[in-house]
């Protein structure tokens, strides 16, 4: 049994199940089920409007990371559903590819209520990946390095092309979802630290909760390809995506930089920094590459949301009630 070109799988017959992590992360998302709706905006839309809550600087932080998430979110979503649901046949692992493309939906939906409730301009907001250089390079990046996988003719059958979509899967879920997704959650936490827009701090945090059983996902298809497919993970491949995974780091640190070039109240611009290699040193481990920054995590209260066990009060609270949701009323 093999996870990818294997001739014998029936994308429709989903029992017996081979790889249970596929079932595990699946269980996972449907129990961390959230909606941007069920958090007050309230708050978040008197500090935007008050003239004394936000610095300008805290403004264009914000901006920046609403512009930077808001089309993030769908071009990971059409990675899942356009290139990587093609050639990973097996149903639980689509199981699982169908659960993400949905969360993916629900967090692009968070910055449609962030832009309807603050009254952002919505052509500002979804055109930044475009228009600030910063969000445009770390785009462009992830975008440049998985374009093949979406040639309609692409095929998995030889070893560069397996390499080819392992680079896909690590420009993904690695970079885009590991990466750069990590130093825009550490701003608006930080901010919500400073009890400022606490709304959409909180809509980062159920974000980050479903972005790290993305990436724990993708690590386990990436290694589970290595494994069986081991002549594809040549010592020049292993080299080839620390150098794309290091090259990724230095945008992140000058998206961090220019995004908030003087911090936050007791945080240093260089503490972002910091953190991006923090956390870049974890997602290497997590494929079998070794660290390259030995950085200590300048910001451990982030762990406390990304570790994301289940005994934090946060997430218990969310976990049960959807735990129970089955058991609705219909009558009410
Ligand atoms: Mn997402
Ligand atoms: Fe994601």
């Amino acid at each position: 049994m093999t996870i990818i070109n294997n001739s014998k799988t029936d994308p429709n017959k989903i029992l017996p199940m081979t790889y249970m992590w596929a079932r595990e992360h699946y269980k996972t998302g449907v129990a961390n089920n959230w909606t941007p709706e069920e958090v007050s905006m309230q708050k978040d839309v008197e500090q935007w409007k008050s003239d004394n809550v936000l610095s300008e600087e805290e403004k264009k932080m914000i901006m920046w990371n609403l512009g930077f998430f808001s089309t993030a979110e769908s071009l990971t979503a059409n990675n899942i559903v356009l290139a990587v649901y093609n050639h990973i046949t097996n149903p639980e692992c689509r199981q699982y590819l169908l659960r993400q493309a949905y969360e993916e939906a629900v967090h692009t939906d968070t910055f449609i209520y962030c832009c309807d409730t603050l009254g952002l301009d919505p052509e500002e907001v979804f055109n930044m990946y475009k228009t600030i250089p910063k969000i445009k390079e770390k785009d462009d990046f992830v975008v440049n390095l998985t374009q093949i996988v979406f040639d309609p003719n692409f095929k998995t059958d030889t070893k560069e092309n397996i390499q080819k979509f392992l680079q896909d899967l690590i420009g993904f879920y690695v970079i885009m979802e590991g990466i750069y997704f990590y130093a825009g959650f550490a701003m608006m936490l930080a901010l919500k630290r400073q009890n400022k827009m606490i709304g959409i701090g909180e809509q980062f945090e159920y974000i980050m909760r479903d972005e790290s059983v993305h990436l724990a996902f993708g690590c386990d298809l990436i290694n589970t390809i290595k494994t069986e497919n081991p002549e594809v993970w040549t010592e020049d491949f292993q080299k080839e995506s620390i150098r794309l995974i290091k090259e990724s780091v230095e945008l992140e640190k000058e998206y961090a930089l220019n995004a908030c070039p003087n911090g936050i109240v007791g945080i240093n611009a260089n503490q972002f920094v910091e953190y991006v290699e923090y956390i870049a040193d974890r997602r290497l481990e997590r494929i079998d590459l070794p660290k390259q920054y030995n950085t200590e995590n300048p910001f451990p209260w982030m762990s406390q949301s990304t570790d994301l066990s289940k005994e934090k009060n946060f997430f218990e609270t969310r976990v049960t009630e959807y735990q129970t949701a089955g058991n609705l009323d219909w009558e009410k």
